[in-house]
């Protein structure tokens, strides 16, 4: 498909327009489960831990009493069991003589060490005007620094029927806003049309940014997105909607460790992976954790496998990220992106061909997809060369 009518270059990052965003500015967190967590090594510059759970404010100032000075974020996810209504649009938990409400929850987690503080908000169906009205109104009335205001949203809201209502509320919420998408595995795969309304949205309401999300925070920063959350395990890395029992691939077994194949830019299971390169010769990967190792390894479900891969897919995650952020302008992070994506769609073919298994892997919908949507914006030109006395004329060239 060919690139039309390109929007001019944007630097990144924009100017943030609130505290909470200049802090959360170019990083891409790290979403993982209270339960059983062992902090993998984050990027120092564009990582961040989110604690995901019910306990998740409890858990981060045990970290930060245990000298965690890394940013922090709780999310407690009560969107997992909660509808928003009119009338209750969050779930509130605390109830002590400091009092009851949404400011007191915002309170609560900045005063246990988070970085910022995320509205306790819950599930929004797709279309539901008065729910989402009631946490756009509660929002506008916080005046709390350091707030995000959480948009757990049926994917549905994405669509071009939801869109042109959704997309001016969040615009009218006066601090950076997180959304958390809802739908059976990836949600962005059931409509196309979501992704560039989603494009849309994070380009038209600066500060908004995508969360609890897989590969697509990339895609999400490139089109703007100040920061974004990556889930640690498939569950976290979408919303089941409250009242859906989780629709799972392996007919209802228990769930395997992922194990992201850097160059095919996939999650398969581990111990599937083990099965399809049995007496072959299986990828092998350089990250920091890996040295060379080969990727078939993590077959199994006990906590030590899936610490192995857990630590192996945030190791490339976070090589990903310093190749990302390296890059300082919209254009060149979509090109960069998009010209990942191509290669993980061709060495799928490659990597077939090379086992003999003719639609073993499969390119997954989403890389496709990014590899099939143009980019919006023109690159930034490359910053002018300093003058090479050597060669007369050179930085003309350069400069013109
Ligand atoms: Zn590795």
């Amino acid at each position: 498909m060919t690139d039309q009518a390109l929007l001019p270059p944007v630097l990144a990052p924009r100017p943030a327009s609130t505290a909470a965003e200049r802090r959360l500015s170019e990083r891409i967190f790290l979403l993982a489960r209270t339960r059983a967590l062992r902090v993998p090594s984050l990027h120092p510059r564009h990582g961040g831990l989110a604690l995901c759970g019910p306990d998740a404010v409890e858990k981060l100032r045990e970290l930060r009493r245990r000298g965690h000075s890394g940013l922090l974020i709780a999310d407690p996810a009560f969107y997992e069991n909660d509808v928003a209504t009119d009338d209750q649009p969050f779930t509130f938990t605390a109830d002590d003589l400091f009092g009851h409400g949404l400011d007191r929850e915002l309170e609560l987690q900045l005063d246990s060490g988070a970085t910022v503080a995320l509205t306790p908000t819950r599930y929004l169906r797709a279309g539901d005007r008065g729910a989402l009205r009631a946490v756009v109104t509660a929002a506008q009335d916080i005046d709390r620094v350091g707030t995000v205001v959480m948009i757990p949203a049926a994917v549905g809201w994405l669509l071009d029927s939801s869109i042109d209502l959704f997309l001016p509320a969040l615009a009218s919420i006066p601090h950076p806003v997180a959304i958390a998408l809802g739908g059976q595995f990836n949600p962005l795969d059931s409509h196309r049309k979501a992704t560039t309304n989603l494009r849309r949205l994070l380009l038209e309401v600066p500060g908004t940014a995508l969360w609890r999300t897989d590969l697509a925070a990339f895609d999400s920063i490139a089109h703007g997105g100040p920061f974004a959350s990556f889930g640690l395990t498939t569950a976290l890395r979408h919303i089941i909607p409250p009242d859906e029992k989780p629709q799972n691939r392996n007919g209802g077994g228990p769930v395997p460790p992922t194990v992201l194949l850097p160059e095919l830019l996939r999650f398969s299971s581990g111990p599937a992976l083990a099965k399809r390169y049995a007496g072959l010769e299986a990828p092998t990967c350089t990250c920091q954790v890996c040295r060379g190792a080969g990727l078939n390894r993590f077959d199994g479900y006990d906590g030590d496998t899936r610490a192995q891969a857990d630590a192996h897919n945030v190791a490339v995650w976070n090589e990903l990220l310093s190749a990302l952020f390296s890059l300082r302008d919209l254009g060149n992070r979509q090109a960069w992106w998009r010209r990942l994506c191509m290669d993980a769609v061709n060495a799928h073919e490659t990597e077939n061909i090379r086992i003999r298994q003719a639609g073993a892997f499969k390119p997954p919908k989403d890389v496709k997809r990014w590899v099939d949507l143009p980019v919006t914006h023109s690159p930034a030109p490359l910053p002018a060369a300093a003058p090479d006395p050597h060669q007369p004329g050179t930085s003309g060239t350069l400069l013109r």
